[in-house]
């Protein structure tokens, strides 16, 4: 069977996984739905991708722009076994009830709430647990980045303790109107950081302490990681645990990549679209055991890395695979990996 799918909601996030869907050999897109027509509206038109009104009233303002519709939002959720909200926070839980009026199964990004989802998501870590399931969130481009890196953790030497402190980009590059323009901002100041209850909708019993910070920055985010381990590997094992999982980019001492901004450059040169990092850059001097402790840096683009696993989850609600069989499936398509 080709999956089809839906994408509402074509900005940041859903631009991309549209792109991500039409690579695989498995599904197709019937479409992708938007409030106006911008850019990202005449850039859906030119990709081919069918474009639906996500508001029925501004159907006029498509038809002034001359950008032609293929209907509307209802007549594309009926269409799709699948559809993938990539709306901004707040408005999938809004579109949650035209999901079940067609029955059909949606994925909710990570600025949903988790209660409003049967169970939320990160293919590497509970890719079963979203079997049969109508509603999904497919958690923040942070909490995915600690599940990747925590799963291998927890199954090999087992987590006594995580703490971690993430220094998280103000905004994203197109987000003219975010910041700190020139700040460090504990943000927030209190502890923990929503992403430590955020790992626990994967990880329920794992015992974690997150703080966040903001910086003038749009690259990337950078977590500074400390997890206290049930058992004591040495470093050099931990490095190779992390070199096998197939959503990490080890970033070699030699390589010169010293921060977000090479990061960017080696993607751009390796012809990413978009300069896209779909993995974890992790730095593989900076792994270190004292003790018991676990240390290390990882830089996460908050842009991309959860796209590899809203494609694993369209997969997972519909039962079309196993976890390793899609992940597999979805990274050759995509081409995640360096
Ligand atoms: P975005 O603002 O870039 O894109 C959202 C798109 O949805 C926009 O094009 C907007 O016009 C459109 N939209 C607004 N209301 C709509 C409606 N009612 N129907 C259809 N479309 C509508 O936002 P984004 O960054 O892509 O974020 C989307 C979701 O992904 C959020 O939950 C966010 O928390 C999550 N997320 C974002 C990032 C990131 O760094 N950008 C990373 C991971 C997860």
């Amino acid at each position: 069977m080709t999956i089809q799918v839906a994408v509402n909601g074509y900005g940041t996030i859903g631009k991309r996984v549209a792109d991500a869907v039409t690579l695989q050999p498995d599904m197709e897109l019937v479409g992708v739905a938007k409030t106006s027509p911008n850019h990202e509206a005449e850039l859906a038109v030119e990709n081919g991708y069918p474009l639906y009104a996500a508001i029925e009233e501004r159907i006029e303002l498509f038809e002034d722009a001359g950008i032609e519709l293929a209907g509307t939002v209802d007549e594309l959720v009926d269409a799709a076994d699948v559809v993938v909200d990539a709306c901004p926070s707040g408005i999938g839980e809004e579109n949650k009830s035209l999901y079940e009026e067609y029955d059909t199964p949606a994925l909710y990004q990570g600025g949903e709430d988790a209660d409003m989802v049967d169970v939320s998501f990160n293919a590497r870590s509970n890719f079963a647990d979203a079997e049969g399931a109508d509603h999904v969130r497919v958690v923040s481009c942070n909490t995915t980045g600690l599940s990747r890196l925590l799963a291998p953790l927890q199954e090999e030497y087992g987590v006594e303790k995580a703490r971690i402190t993430l220094v998280r980009r103000g905004g994203d590059p197109a987000q003219s109107g975010r910041g700190p323009i020139n700040d460090i901002l504990p943000n927030p100041v209190t502890l923990p950081s929503h992403h430590g209850p955020d790992v626990n909708t994967i990880f329920p019993d794992l015992s974690i302490d997150t703080l966040g910070l903001k910086v003038p920055a749009t690259l990337m985010h950078t977590h500074s990681v400390n997890v206290t381990l049930e058992t004591t590997p040495d470093a050099s094992e931990v490095a190779d645990l992390l070199r096998e999982q197939s959503r990490t980019f080890m970033i070699q001492a030699d390589s010169g990549i010293d921060g977000a901004g090479a990061l960017k450059e080696y993607a751009q040169d390796r012809d990413r679209p978009r300069a896209d990092i779909w993995e974890n850059c992790i730095w593989e001097e900076s792994i270190s055991m004292e003790g018991d402790d676990l240390y290390l840096f990882q830089a996460i683009h908050q842009e991309s890395d959860v796209v590899p696993e809203n494609v694993d989850a369209i997969r997972a609600v519909l039962g079309e695979a196993d976890a390793q069989e899609s992940i597999d499936r979805t990274n050759e398509a995509m081409g995640v990996g360096f």
